[in-house]
């Protein structure tokens, strides 16, 4: 008799993750609980990105399951996730030269398509950009952007069709444990909720379920935010994604509109429990709720780049807790200390990118198989001393986002 599988949280990973284990069809029964409703959490807030290319032969892999997985979900499952195939542009000075280079190398050895752009054709591409903000371009013909919504609720409906069962308005207060292994989970009105497996997907609160069992998580939710412009000609559905390296800023075209995001000198950190349970409405700064003083610092270069940012007005602002770590890796595996405890967290903003290489791993993990990517690097009792909910350490999870390069 296989061990019963319990998910705490609905988010993309809890989704993932379901999805993943029924594809494997490993015979374990499967439960998602949440407290709210599927994806509401930072998963809805998410601008979409997807992008394969990074300098870590690791999180290239789980972003690549990614792809694969829209493409399965779509000729499988018929699922349409909102995908924009627009590629991606990283342009820069001179200066960035080598780092562009180098990332190319990178990823042409890892089978990622990529090439030197021209000026003129990243210019035709992309008719928003200052001429003058930029020398050198390269150019990723397979990076996209989805709705995240979309695609979160794509796994959840293929993980449902597969067998594994939705819990909503479930508060998990507690994971229990025995004997050194996994019990079940004790839900906030006393009821206990019993499996021999439970994976703490549960966000931005992850730590608020791990660290009373002696395993800290090592993140906290950071501040992250965009900011979407009026409409204007120049800004075609077809355009592609454009990462301001220099500046390390991003954009990408939404619905006639540009979609873009800055990283911020010093962001801002929450602890977990200040943040509500449901984020409608959340800001992480009240005295600044729309992030204008970050935006107001990265004016200059920014319209230096983006020039009809002075002119055009923003329709809308979105933010949501990012999760990021110091060492810029996500938090995925097993718990050595006690026996069936699984965690899946610490995206770094890139949690939609990684969703599916998530998912395969947690279900590589359960079903005993050897992880097709090298997961010693996520595991999430590398960082036991550490008190997660210190001033100091969100700190130094804000200085994460802040230090960051794009991508
Ligand atoms: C503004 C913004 C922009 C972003 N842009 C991108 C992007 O372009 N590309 C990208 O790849 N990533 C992006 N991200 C990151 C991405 O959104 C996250 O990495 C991803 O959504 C994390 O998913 P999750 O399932 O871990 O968390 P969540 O979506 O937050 O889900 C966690 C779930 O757990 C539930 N839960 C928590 N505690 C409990 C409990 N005790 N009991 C029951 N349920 C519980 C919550 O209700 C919630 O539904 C962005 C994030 C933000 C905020």
């Amino acid at each position: 008799m296989q061990r019963d599988i319990l998910i705490v949280g609905c988010g993309i990973f809890g989704a993932a993750i379901a999805w993943a284990l029924g594809l494997r069809g490993l015979g374990h029964r499967v439960l998602i609980v949440d407290r709210q409703t599927p994806a509401s959490g930072a998963t809805s807030r998410a601008a979409g990105l997807v992008t394969q290319v990074r300098p870590d032969p690791s999180l290239q892999a789980l972003a690549g399951e990614t792809l694969a997985a829209m493409d399965l979900l779509q000729t499988r499952f018929g699922e349409d996730v909102g995908r924009h195939r627009v590629g991606a542009l990283h342009v820069g000075s001179q200066a960035q030269h080598e780092a562009l280079a180098q990332m190319l190398r990178v990823c042409t050895a890892a089978g990622i398509r990529g090439q030197w752009q021209d000026k003129a054709q990243a210019l035709a591409q992309s008719p928003w950009l200052n001429p003058d903000a930029f020398d050198i371009a390269t150019f990723y013909p397979d990076e996209c952007f989805v709705d995240p919504y979309l695609l979160s609720s794509a796994y959840l409906r293929g993980a449902l069709q597969m067998g594994a069962k939705l819990r909503l308005d479930t508060r998990v207060a507690h994971i229990t444990h025995q004997a050194g292994a996994v019990t079940g989970v004790a839900l906030e009105d006393g009821t206990v909720l019993p499996a021999g497996i439970v994976v703490n997907a549960a966000g931005a609160w992850s730590n608020l379920l791990s660290a009373e069992l002696g395993l800290p998580l090592p993140m906290a939710p950071v501040r992250s935010q965009y900011w979407i412009t009026e409409r204007a000609p120049d800004f075609s559905p077809g355009t592609p994604i454009v990462f301001l390296t220099d500046i390390r800023a991003y954009a990408r075209p939404e619905v006639g509109a540009l979609l873009f995001g800055i990283r911020e000198s010093a962001p801002a950190v929450a602890a977990p429990r200040e943040l509500p349970e449901n984020l409608e409405g959340f800001v992480f700064d009240a005295a600044d709720p729309h992030g204008w003083g970050n935006l107001a610092e990265a004016f200059e270069p920014l319209s230096h780049h983006f020039p009809a940012i002075e002119r055009l007005g923003m329709a809308h602002y979105i933010t949501g807790p990012s999760n990021y770590t110091p060492d810029g890796q996500p938090i995925v595996g097993a718990s050595a200390a006690i026996a069936g405890l699984l965690v899946a967290t610490g995206c770094n903003g890139s949690g939609i990118t990684y969703s599916a290489g998530v998912g395969r791993l947690i279900a590589e993990l359960i079903g005993g198989e050897t992880p097709f990517v090298d997961a010693s690097r996520l595991d999430p009792a590398r960082a036991l001393h550490i008190d997660p909910f210190s001033r100091a350490f969100l700190q130094a999870c804000a200085h994460a986002r802040a230090t960051k390069s794009t991508g």
